[in-house]
């Protein structure tokens, strides 16, 4: 088999900070684990501009569509707010999600026992939490026709459309059922059928879908609902499959069960390449942090976690994943914690390094 490919890119801020421990734990894995990965290092967002006066190269974008995987770390920052909207350091990072044609955003809520108390929730409602939310991005109302904003009489209207096709909803269905497969076989599917046509298309094709899984256990829930299911019990759910507006309000919502914005990974998955992986792209939820740039004060852990992504889902390597994750898992129960984790008395925080190094050495440990 040959040897699996990931293209870095490092991007602004604190990206080439919380990347820089990434790196150390693929070279873990090379060196002990006999998975090594062909990795490559580019630009985007502002460091991209400031070197070809665009946030991403096309040479990068071919390059992103070679690879098994690409690991971004964040863009963007004070220093290129006012260029222009064409070049601005987001335009990076929206061309390759458009190009990858990656529909399935993967949000994890998953919440480590030793930051339970963080959640704005009651510890008991998040111990232990586990959930992936998967969004469909590059559909939806901030993509359909027509919209803008037009005269009608003597005011303006704002409009923005609603609109799925079959093949769009089943293909990221499809992709929520896999994953249901691979994780506690639950599958609870969301929209506004009851107000909503798109909604009530969604639920059918989605049920046809779940015809190919009768292994799954699917359930069909009222997305408002289920922004009161998740805060009241979100241990309930397993996987849930939404569209993207709702995706977008659900996945946040899911994400601050959990506490800290330094521990969120996710994936942005697309259509099977020849060798049967998804296109992908693994980022942090964070961005570029430029409060904290530069100062060693970054978590590494949200970036550290969409790597673990990338071995279970690009690579198919759950089984390393997993010790990945227990490894966060035990640092956090040592006590260890960065600057935006604390919050117990008498704790010092450790800097970027030191938390990498440390999950470095319980991967060491597990062996
Ligand atoms: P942000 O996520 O960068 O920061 C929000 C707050 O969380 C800051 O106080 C920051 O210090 C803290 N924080 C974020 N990640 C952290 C980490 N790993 N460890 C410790 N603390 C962390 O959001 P923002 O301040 O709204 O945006 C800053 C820049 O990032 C902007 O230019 C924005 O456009 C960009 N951005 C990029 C992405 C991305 O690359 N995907 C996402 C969001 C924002």
């Amino acid at each position: 088999m040959s040897t699996p490919s990931l293209l870095i890119l490092p991007g602004d801020g604190i990206g080439p900070e919380v990347m820089a421990e990434v790196r150390k734990i693929i070279d873990w894995y090379g060196a002990k684990r006999d998975l090594a990965f062909e990795v490559s290092e580019d630009l985007v967002g502002g460091a991209a501009y400031d070197k070809h006066g665009t946030p991403l190269h096309d040479d990068t974008m071919a390059r992103a569509q070679e690879v098994d995987a690409v690991l971004l770390g964040a863009v963007g920052g004070p220093k290129y707010d006012e260029l222009d909207f064409s070049v601005k350091p987001e335009r990076g990072l929206l061309r390759l999600r458009k190009e990858m044609d990656l529909f399935a955003n993967l949000r994890p809520a998953q919440c480590f026992d030793a930051l339970s108390h963080f959640s704005s929730l009651k510890q008991e409602v998040v111990a232990g939490l586990d959930i992936m939310i998967v969004r469909e991005l590059t559909s939806g109302v901030y993509f359909g026709e027509p919209r803008g904003i037009f005269e009608e009489g003597n005011e303006r209207v704002g409009i923005n459309t609603q609109r799925y096709t079959e093949s769009e909803i089943d293909r990221v269905a499809r992709s929520a059922f896999e994953l249901a497969r691979k994780r506690g076989g639950k599958l609870c599917s969301m929209e506004k059928a009851n107000v909503m046509e798109s909604g009530i298309l969604w639920r059918e094709v989605v049920n046809r879908v779940g015809q190919d899984y009768p292994d799954v256990e699917l359930s069909h829930m009222y997305a408002d609902a289920g922004a009161m299911q998740l805060t009241r019990w979100p241990k309930q759910f397993d996987v849930i499959v939404t569209d993207n507006l709702f995706g977008d309000l659900l996945s946040d919502l899911a994400a601050m069960l959990t506490g800290s914005l330094g521990m969120l990974p996710s994936a942005s998955l697309g259509a099977p390449m020849g060798n049967g992986r998804p296109k992908a792209l693994y980022e942090p939820v964070h961005g570029s942090a430029p409060d904290i740039a530069g100062q060693g004060k970054a978590n590494p852990i949200a970036c550290i976690l969409s790597f673990a992504m990338a071995l279970r889902y690009s690579f198919d390597k759950g089984d390393e994943a997993a010790r990945l994750e227990r490894a966060v898992e035990e640092v956090l129960a040592d006590g260890l914690r960065t600057a935006d984790l604390l919050g117990e008395e008498g704790v010092a925080p450790v800097s970027t390094a030191e938390m990498g190094d440390a999950i470095v050495a319980k991967l060491e440990a597990s062996l």
